[in-house]
């Protein structure tokens, strides 16, 4: 008989009641210091003291309305995401997903009123996840995420990733956008090198194609700068939020320069639940804390600590792992074993992590996680490859 929840899902026999900061206390009253943060959304840690006081004071007066009227809420988020940012104009959604939709939308209208109706191409690379819809899973490609669900909506090419002379060859008078994750996420933890991202704006400008920066996982503080894409000193076009954003609670964004964003008039797209006051409260708090560069500034010295003992549990375990990789607090532990098995290891020794793409095991803590939970999270993880070599030797 099916499960009373749909069974999409391989879930860990855990099951979490409460949760402080990076630490999170299983039903049977089990201690986990959590370096999956929900998967990157927990970016202030759980139940933050100040989110908390902010979610329970707006929850007491307006938690929804719908966008027949105004917002003011919303409005505020707005200003200040595009205040720190090359956006113009913000339109809020619940999911990374729907944000996903809108910007595929939204580049696809701005040629079509700009009377280039068959620009309507995008290019994306594989390994890249953009969400599970059926527009998000024809821009990722991916076997695991499409076969079964076609036919898939046109319009979508993947390039192996990093590879600009592919990305030259394909870019035309049909690309609409190109679109990419700065550091790949559930693809591996790979950031983009400055220069290609440079290149690759040059190349959409030199072709009238839009970039469209999916910084659903890396944004929101994550790579130690409030966007990944400031590294490079590369702005697109349009760009895609989530995850971090709300911190635990369902918010995402789509931000656009007043350009990108032109075909957008009144009637072409909408929401219910986006941009809710609950969630705009919460939105505005953590992008308010996040955005301070003082927060920033730690968030970089954090990741360099965290890195330096990353490299230590590398050598010291070469049989389980061979390496560092990502930027910030977005960390990638390239495993010579399957992730997996090490994730399952972490449980053993109460320490979450997340596996991804390509032999990576995701290392997403809180951005405000402490310095000492940083040393025991790489204690835990030492134990749990100890554990793995005890039993492959
Ligand atoms: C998680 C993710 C998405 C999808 O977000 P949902 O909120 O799960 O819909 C899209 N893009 C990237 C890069 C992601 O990491």
């Amino acid at each position: 008989m099916i499960a009373s929840v749909l069974p999409t899902y391989n879930r860990a026999p855990l099951a979490f009641v409460s949760g402080e900061g990076s630490w999170l206390t299983t039903d049977d009253g089990r201690r986990f210091l959590d370096l999956g943060a929900g998967i990157a959304v927990n970016a202030l840690g759980h139940a933050n003291p100040e989110l908390v006081a902010t979610l329970t004071e707006q929850a007491g007066q307006l938690w929804h309305v719908s966008n027949l009227y105004e917002i003011p809420g919303q409005k505020k988020l707005a200003d200040a995401l595009v205040g720190l940012t090359f956006a113009d104009t913000v339109f809020f959604t619940n999911s990374g997903t729907e944000a996903a939709e809108l910007a595929i939308k939204m580049a696809r209208k701005y040629h079509y009123e700009k009377g280039d109706a068959e620009r309507s191409h995008i290019l994306t690379f594989q390994g890249s996840f953009h969400g599970r819809s059926t527009g998000a899973i024809a821009a990722s490609g991916g076997d695991k995420m499409i076969k079964g669900f076609g036919p898939l909506m046109p319009g979508f090419t993947q390039l192996p990733w990093g590879d600009l002379a592919a990305l030259k060859d394909a870019i035309g008078p049909d690309t609409a956008a190109v679109m990419l994750e700065p550091i790949l996420g559930e693809g591996g933890i790979k950031v983009w090198p400055d220069a290609d991202l440079k290149e690759i704006r040059a190349l959409c400008d030199a072709n009238g194609a839009l970039l469209i920066f999916d910084e659903v996982q890396c944004g929101m503080g994550r790579s130690g700068r409030l966007f990944a894409h400031e590294w490079a000193g590369v702005n697109p076009d349009i760009m895609m939020v989530a995850k971090g954003i709300g911190g635990g609670f369902p918010l995402g964004a789509v931000l656009a320069t007043e350009n990108a964003a032109s075909g957008m008039v009144a009637g072409t797209h909408g929401s219910t639940y986006g941009g809710n006051p609950l969630a705009c409260a919460v939105g505005l708090k953590v992008t308010e804390i996040v955005s301070d560069p003082a927060f920033l500034a730690e968030v970089g010295r954090k990741a360099g600590l965290f890195r330096q003992k990353l490299e230590g549990l590398v050598a010291a375990h070469p049989t389980v792992f061979e390496g560092v990789q990502g930027q910030g607090l977005m960390l990638g532990l390239k495993c010579k074993i399957a992730p997996v098995d090490v994730v399952k290891a972490g449980y053993a020794a109460e320490v979450l992590t997340v596996p991804a793409a390509e032999n990576v095991l995701r290392l997403l803590p809180a951005l405000n996680i402490e310095d000492a939970d940083l040393a025991e999270a790489v204690a835990r993880l030492d134990r749990a490859a100890t554990a793995l070599e005890a039993h492959a030797g």
